[in-house]
């Protein structure tokens, strides 16, 4: 089901639970500021979601609120996974959905690395 984009955020998501250790992932890069892991429904051969570590419900809110220092590692800790997963040469997708037309799910902000394979069009065309 789509959530809204906007808080306040739940504490109890299964992002947040993933990231305190409550839920298993299989996790492929971690640092100070982003977690990686593996998409439970993935939609490419590699579909990998990176998530920061600080509470923000999407990324109207984490552009919003998150400091500068945490935005400027999140985001290079997304180009960080799409390298170490051989992604640069080949080249990959990254797409985050905010709010309920984009069809976000998770309210907890993350970044969605798309590649493996040539990926066609940014959307369906037509829509469906
Ligand atoms: P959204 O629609 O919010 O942008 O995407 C949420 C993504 O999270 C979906 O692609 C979905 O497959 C993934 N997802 C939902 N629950 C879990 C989970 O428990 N573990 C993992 N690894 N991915 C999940």
């Amino acid at each position: 089901m789509p959530v809204p984009g906007l808080g306040p955020y739940d504490d109890a998501n299964i992002f947040a639970r993933i990231l305190r250790g409550e839920i298993p992932c299989r996790k492929v890069y971690e640092d100070e500021h982003a977690l990686a892991f593996h998409d439970i429904n993935p939609q490419a051969p590699i579909h990998v979601l990176v998530i920061p570590k600080t509470p923000h419900v999407s990324f109207a809110d984490f552009a919003a609120t998150a400091s500068a220092e945490t935005v400027a590692g999140f985001f290079g800790a997304v180009a960080t996974v799409a390298r170490e997963l051989g992604l640069e040469q080949p080249g990959y997708r990254i797409l985050a959905n905010m709010g309920h037309d984009a069809h976000q799910e998770v309210p907890h902000f993350h970044v969605h690395v798309f590649g493996g394979r040539k990926l066609g069009p940014m959307l369906p065309n037509p829509l469906p």
